[in-house]
């Protein structure tokens, strides 16, 4: 069941609106900002956004990596951060309005980097930036700063100004060290107020950066969402060391019991779990659970001085049989940073949280001063979707030429043009996607459709196959086709994006090679042989999973039957990739007639 099927439309929180009257109206700021704090929930600082590139290394300074849920490693890819990175990223478009997260004062700002320039061209890191020294402290009571980066050279404030939440700060670009455009927001502890860019010295905090006030937040579209409540559907349900079937279980969900989530990867959600001294977070399927956005956020802050908690907590808060701490203790949360869902409260600051295992299924927790208590979380009246695509049946004509104003794009170079010859049935006009227009050293787009949780559908597109062997000279290609079940992540190949990880019916425009497979962290393995297909022309690309067979159909043709469990669920849609960046005019694929629906006798998550 979708999001949008359990919550009430004509209900809807109408966050569009308001951010159009604030870009409208000057001195409407205040209507604004009036809707930036919908209680429990935040606004993310831009009008609209994706997905997350990147969080924050909670390592700074080591090789190893850990991201906001506690996770290391020492590949960039598993946490959603890279070594170092001391900020969060949120792709998005050049030219998307930046709104201040916080009432403060511009202490820096930098405006003198030209559009689209990097460090190779002479531009500093952080390209045009913006320095907001917020009125109000950290949870430690420390002077906090926000940094927003990779800007246009058109910011719209000005040193000593004072900002207003949701006010106008400038624009989003791809400036600096920047792969591709995004917008870079971090958070400084007692910030430097002289310079725009932090010196490597200095604190920065990943606990705080967008994740300060509130503990989900969404851009105003509600495209983009950070964070998420689950309700668990049965008894006995695994939660495990990593998003595989065959991984650890390291912990048992038990019906009803309420976690946090930060975002979904392969099918499943990464989830806090408390009384565990080995792992801070696991990992729990989409399916599994409702995204159901209720209860109280608790979350103990790390040890005074540790902003890198990557340590338990020397001081462990005991989980009770009762909201008294002479009742028997059931558990402990151990570790720092970690978010637990309350769904009861009791006076004392007492929090009833889940207690995974299958002895108690609650634990009571004292909340004290270490302790973060957020806004009660209510059902919210908010259309979470975004945009009439997480229902089926999708069915997208790319009607209207512009830019696309459907689906999820990894980046914001999708629009729908006139295109001969026209699609079967078609109208004239087809979704072109491309990596036009990068000057960074991404080399891929995409397109998503559904959550997370979906598994027992198909995708299908009409895409238009064009054999251009020498386009990219010897070794330049560009592919592009369907996907279904992505990881969430929208990526298609490695390098800096996000890796892939999906299954796909991909065409090679270099060889004319199509083949049926899946994306495992950027690469394509192929099942059964490739076709070749050397003529150009409109073709029907449909990928159909249920279970775990996949099946892949050219023109109504089946081509190839697969069984696999990697993937068991999530989004579908549209990709592009190619391999040259020197970005020579004329690339780009096309696309016509998307759908996306339920598989006839098949319950969706089933
Ligand atoms: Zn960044």
């Amino acid at each position: 069941m979708s999001l949008q099927m359990k919550f009430s439309k004509s209900k809807r929180w109408c966050c569009r609106a308001a951010a159009a009257l604030c870009i409208l109206a000057t001195g409407a700021v205040t209507a604004f900002a009036e809707h930036a704090s919908p209680g429990p929930y935040e606004i993310l600082p831009f009008d609209d956004a994706y997905i997350v590139e990147a969080f924050t290394d909670l390592l700074q300074g080591s090789d190893d990596i850990a991201d906001w849920t506690g996770w290391t490693s020492n590949t960039w890819d598993t946490p959603h951060a890279y070594n170092d990175h001391a900020a969060t990223d949120f792709s998005m478009g050049t030219g998307t309005p930046l709104r201040a997260i916080t009432t403060g004062t511009v202490i820096a700002l930098r405006t003198n980097v030209q559009e689209n320039s990097h460090p190779k061209d002479g531009a500093p890191y952080y390209g045009n930036c913006v320095k907001i020294k917020a009125d109000g402290k950290s949870p430690r009571g420390e002077d906090i700063a926000v940094i927003t980066a990779h800007m246009l050279p058109t910011v719209q404030v000005s040193v000593g100004q004072r900002v207003n939440v949701g006010q106008l700060i400038g624009y989003s670009d791809n400036t600096g060290n920047s792969t591709s455009e995004h917008c870079h927001v971090e958070s400084n502890i007692n910030p430097i107020a002289s310079t725009a860019q932090q010196s490597s010295s200095t604190i920065r905090c990943a606990f705080y950066n967008a994740h300060y006030k509130y503990p989900i937040m969404l851009s105003p579209t509600a495209k983009m969402r950070v964070g998420n409540v689950l309700r668990v559907r049965n008894n006995n349900t695994p939660i495990r060391a990593d998003k595989y079937e065959s991984s650890t279980q390291i912990g048992t969900a038990q019906k009803d019991q309420l976690y946090f989530a930060s975002f979904p990867k392969r099918g499943y959600y990464r989830v806090f779990i408390p009384n565990s001294t080995s792992y801070r977070s696991g990992w729990i399927r989409a399916v599994d659970c409702d995204d159901v956005l209720l209860g109280t956020v608790i979350q103990p802050l790390p040890d005074p001085g540790d902003y890198i908690h990557a340590n338990m907590l020397n001081t462990r808060y005991p989980m009770y049989e009762t909201a008294s701490a002479s009742s028997n203790v059931v558990g402990y949360v151990n570790w720092a940073g970690g978010r637990f869902v309350a769904v009861e409260q009791a006076p004392g600051d007492w929090y009833k949280i889940a207690l995974p295992g299958t002895g108690a299924k609650w634990g009571w927790v004292k909340a004290d001063a270490n302790m973060v208590v957020y806004p009660e979380l209510i059902n919210p009246t908010i259309d979470l979707s975004g945009a009439d695509n997480d229902q089926f049946p999708m069915i997208q004509n790319f009607t209207h030429t512009g830019p696309l104003d459907y689906g999820k794009p990894k980046f914001d170079r999708r629009n729908v043009v006139s295109f001969y010859p026209t699609s079967p049935g078609g109208d004239g006009f087809a979704l072109k996607l491309s990596d036009d227009g990068n000057s960074g050293d991404g080399e891929n787009e995409t397109i998503r459709y559904g959550r997370p949780e979906y598994r027992n559908y198909y995708v299908q597109c009409d895409v238009y196959l064009d054999y251009r062997p020498s386009y990219l000279g010897a070794n330049g290609y560009e592919t592009y086709g369907v996907f279904i079940r992505d990881d969430c992540f929208g990526g298609w190949d490695f390098y800096f994006e996000g890796p892939g990880n999906c299954y796909a019916m991909v065409y090679n425009s270099k060889t004319g090679e199509l083949r049926c497979g899946k994306y495992v962290n950027g690469s394509l393995v192929t099942f059964g042989s490739p076709q070749t297909i050397t003529v150009d022309g409109w073709n029907k690309m449909r990928i159909e999973t249920q279970g775990t067979t996949i099946r892949y159909y050219l023109n109504g043709s089946l081509k190839t039957t697969a069984t696999d469990t990697d993937f068991i669920s999530g989004p579908c849609g549209l990709g592009y990739r190619s391999s040259n960046r020197s970005y020579p005019p004329g690339r780009g694929a096309y696309f016509d007639n998307f759908r996306a629906d339920l598989l006839p006798g098949s319950s969706v998550t089933d």
